[in-house]
């Protein structure tokens, strides 16, 4: 077992037992995430399977470092870990199902969002960066791959595998990806964390805006050159305001380059909503009497209860709390929050609410004593050694020039730099689904300051009326021209252009 992991589930392999996979949800650098139902309850819930034995001394210690910071880091916008189990082999994270997929994905299906639709989810994810920095977490993996969209388009990061908990000193870790990587992070130079998040940030948000990637080239070396320029024009088909944050974000000299606090002011970010702020997270209510009663009737203690939140252990019974907390029926019988309500046989009792009236049904003692039960093989096979079923559609092979899926990777300045997958010269991958999206993805503010918007003017003061009318229009012509390489693309887009 990895030390520092002690306080988890560790050794009890009955906790396995309840979760049943349901398939797989993608496959990074590091891991292999499944969809499992969490069975006492009824919830579905994403299981990040980690195999022990193939971690280097970076990634081992990295392992620590996400764990840990998935327990500190409570956020709306973060994704929210429930238990941590770990066994001698594998290292088991079971954290919030978000069911919308991810960015990437998203993008591929649905073509680029329109800066107005981007707003939103951009200022979720500056306000979970900016809590992260303050609690000294740099996630230095900050690409759409990562970030997760929930059924009402809101976003939460995900996946602190390569993070760091020094954000208070310089960093000399080669990690990330390269299209995504800040310039000081590519020259394996000691570099300052929460300034190099701010340009895979910028990054991230010129890709959500385009569909294509801002920094491209034949290999990893033409890449990295054109990182390193310094080069970076903003896509004329932006709005200025939108032009203006990019090239503040995607500055060279990470001394001059915008800070965190400065893109929470920016006009573009604040346009047609409340200034962004600082997340404040609310204390956790350890004493909700209703869900531990709920937890007694299913067996558990009361002591075991209160110590597992107190000593915030991330075991079955701290599972079982967070679950039923996010799904305590308010007044009105709904559930508190957005997330998924149990779904799979559920109960016919009438009387209760389907998910209490199954909860009640599956309740069964904890077990104890007793001979120590076999694994479940999905779990037993968690070295993974073959994936999952695939799907059909879940992952489907990306077609020539998209937008790649990209993986992670690490290097220290003594080694030789990450090595990417072969480059695809990146086309605008959205141009598959063009315009077709109008009118998805309309957010939800979960963020306290997001009200959802209605349409509003552009920051210029310029009315969307008719300019978002002819981005709507380009963006089927965007669909049309897929097949063009995708400089010509860019001129001719930029030549149509309204100015
Ligand atoms: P890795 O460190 O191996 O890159 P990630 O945590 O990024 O692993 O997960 C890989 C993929 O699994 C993500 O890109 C996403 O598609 C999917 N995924 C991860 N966590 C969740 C989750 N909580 N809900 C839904 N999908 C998830
Ligand atoms: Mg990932």
């Amino acid at each position: 077992m990895l030390p520092g992991l002690a306080d988890t589930s560790a050794g009890r392999q009955t906790c396995l037992h309840d979760y049943r996979v349901l398939r797989t949800l993608g496959e990074g650098s590091f891991s292999k995430v499944k969809l499992a139902l969490h069975i006492p309850t009824g919830t579905e819930v994403a299981v990040k399977i980690i195999s022990k034995k193939e971690q280097s001394a970076f990634t081992a210690k990295n392992l620590l470092c996400e764990v840990h910071s998935l327990k500190t880091l409570r956020h709306p916008h973060i994704v929210g870990l429930l238990e941590v189990i770990s066994t001698e082999d594998t290292l088991f994270l079971v954290t919030e199902f978000v069911s919308g997929g991810d960015m990437h994905d998203h993008l591929m299906k649905h073509g680029p969002l329109t800066e107005e639709e981007a707003r939103d989810r951009f200022r979720q994810l500056v306000s979970a960066l900016q809590y992260c920095h303050r609690r000294g977490v740099v996630h230095r993996d900050l690409k759409p791959e990562n970030v997760l969209l929930d059924p009402a388009g809101s976003a939460k990061l995900a996946d602190f595998g390569l993070c760091s908990l020094e954000s208070g000193r310089l960093l000399s870790t080669y990690c990330g990806t390269v299209y995504y990587a800040a310039p000081e992070v590519q020259r394996l130079e000691p570099y300052d964390g929460p300034p190099a998040d701010v340009w895979s940030l910028g990054v991230l948000l010129h890709v959500t805006l385009t569909g294509s990637l801002p920094f491209q080239g034949e290999d990893f070396g033409a890449v990295q050159r054109s990182v390193l320029s310094g080069a970076y024009s903003p896509p004329l088909l932006l709005s200025p305001e939108c032009a203006q944050l990019l090239r503040g974000m995607l500055t060279l000299d990470p001394g001059k380059r915008k800070t965190l606090q400065e893109v929470m002011g920016d006009p573009w970010v604040n346009w047609g909503r409340p200034k962004l702020r600082p997340h404040r997270p609310l204390p956790c209510d350890t004493r909700d009497s209703w869900v531990t009663e709920t937890m007694i009737t299913m067996g558990f203690q009361w002591s075991d209860i209160q110590e597992s939140l107190r000593k915030r252990r991330y075991n079955h019974a701290m599972a079982v709390f967070l679950i039923l907390k996010a799904q305590k029926p308010q007044g009105d019988g709904h559930a508190s929050t957005g997330r998924s309500l149990p779904c799979a046989e559920a109960s016919s009792c009438s009387s209760l609410p389907p998910w209490v009236a199954q909860l009640r049904a599956s309740a069964r003692p904890r077990r104890r004593g007793g001979s120590e039960p076999v694994l479940p093989t999905w779990l037993r096979e968690a070295g993974c050694q073959r994936p999952e079923k695939q799907e059909p559609g879940l992952k489907a092979a990306e077609p020539a020039g998209a937008l790649p899926r990209l993986q992670s990777g690490t290097a220290t300045p003594s080694t030789t730099p990450l090595q990417v997958p072969s480059l695809v010269p990146s086309t605008p991958s959205a141009s598959t689904s063009g315009g077709a999206r109008e009118g998805s993805c309309r957010g939800d503010s979960q963020q306290a300051g997001q009200p959802s918007g209605g349409a509003p003017a552009s920051p210029s003061g310029r009315s969307q009326g008719r300019g978002g009318a002819t981005r709507r229009l380009l963006k089927v012509l965007r669909g049309l021209c897929c097949c063009l390489p995708s400089k010509i693309w860019h001129r001719k887009l930029n030549r149509v252009r309204p100015r």
